[in-house]
Parts: structure tokens; sequence; C-alpha cells
């Protein structure tokens, strides 16, 4: 039964039915209409055209044909071959953009427990914040030789402090400070850190969603969210450092457990991670974002999450990247004795954004040597 007309524009028979051609003879020559089509050269100067069905020998003559009327490629831009900065072009701002989760402060990692597969401490952790603050400074430092970064948005994705001791079983054993000292000491040294900050920039933003590691209650099914010891942290830190520089910080201390912030035109989806699928780690944030895009109805440019304790980027979607951080504790007994043991150098992502270009620069900042989480002393007995 004939449904339509052929498919093939220089022809007008009547197709078979579920045909879209009229013949074999018509789908071969809609096909290599096609072909030449797509092949077509851009520039009309060049005769580049490659037959179907020649010999051999006629496509020898051709390639080599080709070969000597070759156009060349475009020279390389002048202002990439410039080597004076004024002439490079570099004339668009770009904003700093700096993860910080997982800091775990108060938590221990014993390396001898651990059989010397990473080790983290109260001490640890605040030279590895020391080395971050200082990553962040030195890799603006080198972005703003060549253009302007004026300003700093940090994404504190929680999981700032080791938690209440009651998380589960045996968490006060692996914790060297309790909450309320945790409270203190992650205040003072945030502090700290965030004023040091604010000398390379004009302005700070800051975006914090909490983490599990923050909930007041033993039970992840008792905690209610916002009662979080780390939206009460952030609190104290944003009050103190109003007060140490004035106008300088922005804060956004989200109740929620996400936050969707938009920096230069990009959309960036905050949150912690916990309860994002932990069987299926890589596929499932992503099956996670895909789902959170329908719900907020529009494709988010960016999700970034802490809790995996795994820095890595997955682009799976036109314009939409899941950035997972890194951490500070580095390989705990939690992630070497899990069914898929791993271990990392303890790392915080930071990148730069461009308005048009979205995310450019991209920097793991490593917060730790091979050596110092790996100290595996091999027992051998049988040596004589
Ligand atoms: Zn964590
Ligand atoms: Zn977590």
């Amino acid at each position: 039964m004939p449904r339509a007309k052929c498919a093939y524009t220089k022809c007008s028979t009547v197709t078979r039915e579920k045909s879209i051609y009229c013949s074999d003879n018509c789908r071969k020559a809609a096909a290599r209409a096609n072909y030449k089509k797509r092949n077509a050269p851009v520039n009309k100067s060049t005769s580049a055209a490659v037959e179907q069905g020649m010999t051999a020998e006629e496509f020898e003559q051709s390639a080599n044909r080709l070969l000597t009327s070759r156009v060349p490629l475009p020279p390389v831009p002048d202002k990439i071959l410039a080597t004076q900065v004024a002439d490079m072009g570099f004339d668009t701002d770009q904003h700093a953009v700096a993860c910080f989760s997982d800091y775990h402060f108060g938590g221990k990692v014993d390396p001898e427990v651990t059989g010397g597969i990473g080790g983290y401490d109260v001490a640890t952790a605040r030279y590895r914040l020391t080395d971050w603050r200082d990553g962040v400074l030195r890799f603006t430092q080198m972005m703003q030789t060549t253009l302007p970064v004026p300003v700093l948005h940090i994404l504190a994705l929680g999981d700032d402090m080791e938690g209440n001791g009651h998380m589960y079983g045996t968490q006060a054993m692996e914790m060297e400070l309790s909450p309320y000292f945790q409270f203190l000491g992650f205040v003072a040294d945030m502090t700290d850190i965030l004023v040091s900050l604010q000398s390379r920039f004009e302005k700070i933003h800051i975006y914090k969603v909490f983490g599990n590691h923050g909930r007041m209650s033993g039970s992840k099914k008792d905690a209610f969210d916002p009662d979080n010891i780390e939206l009460m942290a952030w609190q104290t830190i944003a009050a103190r450092c109003e007060l140490a520089a004035p106008g300088k910080f922005t804060f956004d201390i989200s109740s929620a457990f996400f936050q969707v912030v938009d920096i230069l035109g990009y959309s960036f989806y905050l949150r912690h991670g916990d309860g994002v699928n932990l069987n299926a780690t890589y596929t499932g944030v992503v099956e996670n974002k895909l789902a959170m895009n329908s719900i907020v109805g529009q494709v988010l440019n960016y999700m970034v999450l802490g809790h995996h304790h795994t820095a890595s980027e997955r682009e799976e979607e036109i314009d939409g990247d899941v950035l997972s951080n890194g951490c500070f504790v580095g390989p705990s007994l939690l992630a070497l004795k899990m069914r898929r043991p791993r271990a990392n150098r303890p790392s915080q992502e930071m990148f730069f954004v461009h308005p048009e270009k979205g995310i450019t620069h991209r920097h793991r900042i490593h917060l730790a040597t091979t050596e110092e989480v790996r100290n595996i002393t091999t027992v051998k007995r049988w040596s004589e």
C-alpha cells in the first residue's frame, strides 16, 4: 500500500509501505548526496571532492590531487603568538571558585590501625588547611599575572568537623576533640583563613551546605536538617569575618540540603552528597543530577558535591557536569575496608569561571605527599 512520496528529493514516486524511499537506488542516491553534502569543502577554492565507486588508480590520482591542492590550516592567531601580556588579548575578568569540604576537624585516623595507609589528626588537619589556603592564593596569583580575578566564590560543601561521636558506635574512638572543641577550633582557624584569602580579592562569596557529620543526632533518621553544628559554626564565622573585614564577604548559609548558585551566568547545584547512591558512586550522582534537572526545570550546569572523598569529574550532558570534591582526611578505615577499597591523596578542587566559556582552568590542590599517606612497613619473617 503506497504511503508517501519517496524521500529522495529528485524523485516523486510514491513509496512502498514502511519504506521512505521508493527503491534501493533512491536510498543509495540519497546516502551519496548526504555524504557529498557533509564533506563539501568549506573553502570554495579547493576541489577536494571524493567520488563514490572509484577504482584504486582513480582513488590514488584523486588523493594525489588532493594533497597537492591542499588548503593550509588557518595560522596560529597573533594574540596566541604574542610574548607581551598586553598583546595577548586577555581582556575578560574571570572569577575564582574554590571547593572546601570534608575537613573532618577533630577526627583521627591512626596509622597503626590503617596499617600505615593514611593518618590524620588535628595537627595534620591544620597544616593541610594552611596548604589549601596557600594553594588557592597561589593559583589565583598565577591567573592574576595575565587577567583580572576580582572575586572568589567558596563552595563550602560540608563535613567541616568530625561530629558528635555518636554517628556510629566507635566514632568517638576515632576522634581527638569533642564537638564543642571542634567548633571552637574550626571557627577560629576558618575565620583566620578567610581573612587572609581576601588579600587577593575584591569580594569573597561563601555558599554553605551542611554535611552529614554536622548532624546533632546519632542516627540520620532522627536528624532534622538545619539542626547541624556546621551551620552554627558558619554563622559565627560570618559574624567574625564581617567584623574583621566589613563589606568584603557575603555568606549564603543554607538551611536546606542544597543550593543553586549563579556564578557569571552558570548554575552551580551544590549539595554535600550523602544520600546520593553510595553503591554506585559514579553513576548514582549522575542519575541524581538528571533527576534534579527535572525537579528544578533546567539543565543545571555544574553539580558540585563532597562526601565521597574522591575527586572526579563527569560530563554526561550538554552543558551539564558533575564534580566531586576530594577531602582533607585521605584514606580512612572506612575507605580502606569497603568492598572496593580505595585510597587517594587528600585534595580540594579549584577552578576559574569565564562568562562565556564556563569553567576554564581546573586545579586540584593536593594537600599531602604520597609518602605521607602511604607508609607501610611490610613484615618479613622468612628473611633468615
Ligand atoms: Zn566527609
Ligand atoms: Zn559526608
